[in-house]
């Protein structure tokens, strides 16, 4: 199957790709400065013959002995907790890490596909979310640091591209949860299931009448490998578009783990909190052949298994 490069794979979808370009008989090399990231994503890898980690933060001038084919560039902080507390870092892994990835997909003749964000709609004005749609974006409010690094790197993408006849894949991806997300990660799956299974208050920003749309992690990594192996360029959504409140979602967090946690209204971390968020996803069906197939109970329940493990240890 080839060779693949995988920026952030010690991350959570990162560690996920891994795993399954090694189902798919890929050779995998994992470049992660864990900032974010962790070992432990990875540690079931070590030791197979097919698998490579290397400590490196690919802002730096990147180097790879060998043929390279696909270059997943996934590193980046995700969480709207490190949009303040790790702002230069986000731009400059979103900036100068997609400019050194690009040049090495060059260098090898590889296909570079890069791991773009629904942040890139911003606060959208337009409902669900279409690729043609251009955005509502703060370039200088505290989740710009973010928005618009991947707004630039996927101009950065396009311009290889373009200009130097790059064989390049974009994924815009929606809100996706799963096992090894980390507990303190401070998105609101990790943040609701943590609190409900510890009797914890929970949580919900703002009037919690914001929408967001939670996609699986193996059906958004199904959808990556969907997109590689078709000929097309995207930008492309992946995400399930099964829509809920804030407010609802904690509920149903509240219901599924059995907690009795209280639901408490805190303010909102970032006034530029999207107001909705679903991905309209009929580009991915009808070009890739792709939709989601995990129902949110089904992965909810996974995933409330997974933290259950990681409150236990
Ligand atoms: N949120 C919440 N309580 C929390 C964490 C997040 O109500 O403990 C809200 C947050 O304000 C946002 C939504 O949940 O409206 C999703 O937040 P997340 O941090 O998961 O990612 P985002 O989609 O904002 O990037």
């Amino acid at each position: 199957m080839g060779r693949a490069l995988v920026t952030g794979g010690a991350g959570f979808l990162g560690s996920h790709l891994c795993d399954r370009l090694l189902a798919e008989g890929f050779d995998v090399v994992v470049m992660d400065n864990l900032i974010t990231g962790s070992t432990d994503n990875i540690a079931h890898l070590i030791g197979n013959p097919k698998f490579r980690f290397i400590h490196y933060d690919v802002t730096e001038y990147l180097f790879l002995d060998g043929a390279v084919d696909f270059i997943f560039h996934l590193a980046s902080p995700a969480s709207p907790i490190d949009f303040p507390t790790r702002p230069i870092q986000i731009l400059k892994v979103n900036a100068l890490g997609t400019h050194k990835a690009l040049g090495l997909a060059r260098a090898k003749n590889a296909t570079f596909f890069l791991a773009s964000t629904s942040e890139v709609y911003g606060d959208p004005l337009v409902h669900p979310q279409v690729e043609e749609y251009l955005g509502n974006v703060n370039p200088i409010g505290i989740r710009g640091v973010y928005d618009e690094a991947k707004r630039f790197a996927e101009s950065i993408t396009m311009a290889y591209h373009r200009y130097h006849g790059l064989n390049t894949k974009i994924v815009r991806i929606f809100n996706t949860y799963g096992p090894r997300m980390r507990l303190s990660d401070g998105r609101v799956v990790p943040n609701f299931i943590g609190q409900a299974l510890r009797g914890d208050e929970i949580t919900v920003y703002g009037d919690g009448k914001q929408t967001r749309s939670f996609c699986y992690c193996t059906d958004l990594i199904d959808g990556f490998i969907k997109l590689v192996m078709s000929d097309q360029t995207g930008p492309i959504n992946i995400g399930n578009p099964t829509e809920r409140t804030m407010l609802e979602f904690a509920q149903q967090i509240k219901a599924l783990t059995g907690s009795s946690s209280e639901i408490v209204f805190k303010p909102l971390l970032t006034p530029d909190d999207p107001k909705q968020r679903k991905p309209d996803i009929t580009k991915a069906k009808s070009l890739l052949g792709w939709e989601p197939r995990v129902s949110l109970e089904q992965g909810l329940s996974e995933t409330i298994a997974y933290f259950k493990t990681k409150l236990e240890a």
